[in-house]
């Protein structure tokens, strides 16, 4: 059944760009129009004597990029040095937006954007909008969460580092031995560790808090929803573990800003919900780690830059997909001696 309306949602996504194509033929392309055009471009360029005035509009707009033995049609470079934007078919542009809207952990709009970067020249506002309103997972998210309210960030400063750690029951979802989610989030980069938990006991949030600090660095407040005896006990339970570190425990958050970690936890299980839903499994502490990277790769409106930037001055790279080549050609590489064939 949900297979079904998966498919019909990706028929009525490309019946519906058809249709936008119609009205207005500027930006989108159907597989047609865009073979079409490779062939006048060559044509175009061969043709030195008599150019169309046809002919001279599409070799000032487009290039033809040859990627091993695939053409491809891109935006006119100023030179072969700067990185090819590629043309995308109405056809392909299902499968494009939907990769960059499970990689943000069904982001939305400006998510996608930024997920997408630069590598594409005709993948418009409308469409990755289109998408997210069709997407089943998030139709069914936006029903559960009709409740939800508006909520301030607390403030940070570099002088002032401060981590929460809050915990998400899950033993309604129990899965082998774990029961709970340890957030941690850094207040200045909004960086989030998750780690699956088997109980909820000082000792064991400390082990785990002990394992990110020793990578990261260690806050000099911590503070959590579940109160400040709880991050007392994490503490002393810390300096057993690490007898150098001094860190003390913040209040519990203004009540107008508990809704924000509400609302951050919520979107946590949501976000591992719909992952489950994608893979087809209820393995949620391996999902624990996808959705840790899509929320840390995913843009944050009030840093302005993914929390992954935020940390480590770059932003993910997904192997070769953060490369400028097409996904066809990446697909089919194997080896080193490839990539160095098919790099264009
Ligand atoms: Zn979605």
């Amino acid at each position: 059944m949900a297979a079904m309306a998966q498919d019909q949602f990706e028929a009525d996504f490309r019946e519906e760009l058809f249709q936008k194509y119609q009205q207005c033929p500027k930006c989108l392309m159907p597989k047609n129009v865009y073979y079409n055009t490779i062939e006048e471009l060559k044509t175009a360029a061969q043709n030195t004597s008599s150019k169309s005035r046809h002919g001279y509009y599409i070799l000032q707009k487009y290039e033809v990029l040859q990627c091993g033995d695939t053409e491809k049609l891109i935006k006119k470079r100023k030179s072969v040095d700067e990185s090819p934007v590629y043309y995308v078919t109405i056809e392909d542009t299902y499968d494009i937006i939907k990769r960059a809207h499970i990689a943000t952990g069904h982001g939305g709009r400006d998510k996608m954007k930024s997920n997408l970067g630069a590598k594409y020249a005709n993948i418009t506002k409308e469409a990755l909008e289109l998408f997210k309103s069709y997407c089943i997972t998030c139709q069914e998210k936006r029903k559960r969460n009709k409740t939800a309210g508006v909520v301030k960030p607390l403030l940070s400063s570099e002088f002032n580092s401060r981590g929460q750690v809050d915990l998400v029951d899950m033993q309604s979802l129990s899965q082998a031995q774990f029961k709970w989610i340890m957030v941690y989030q850094c207040h200045l980069t909004k960086f989030v560790i998750l780690r699956a938990l088997t109980s909820k006991r000082a000792a064991e949030v400390a082990f785990q808090l002990l394992d990110i600090f020793l990578l990261f660095g260690a806050p000099a407040i911590l503070q959590s929803d579940n109160g400040s005896e709880f991050t007392a006990k994490v503490i002393s339970e810390l300096k057993e573990l690490w007898p150098q570190l001094i860190m003390v425990h913040g209040k519990p958050r203004h009540p107008q800003s508990q809704g924000s970690v509400e609302r951050d936890n919520g979107d946590i299980k949501d976000m591992l919900h719909a992952w489950m839903a994608d893979n087809k499994t209820q393995d949620w502490s391996v999902g624990l780690r996808f959705v840790q990277h899509q929320k840390n790769s995913a843009y944050h409106s009030g840093i302005k830059r993914t929390p992954f930037k935020a940390l480590f001055g770059t932003d993910p790279r997904v192997g070769l997909v953060s490369s400028s080549l097409p996904l066809e050609v990446l697909e089919r590489l194997q080896s080193e001696d490839d990539l160095l064939a098919r790099l264009c």
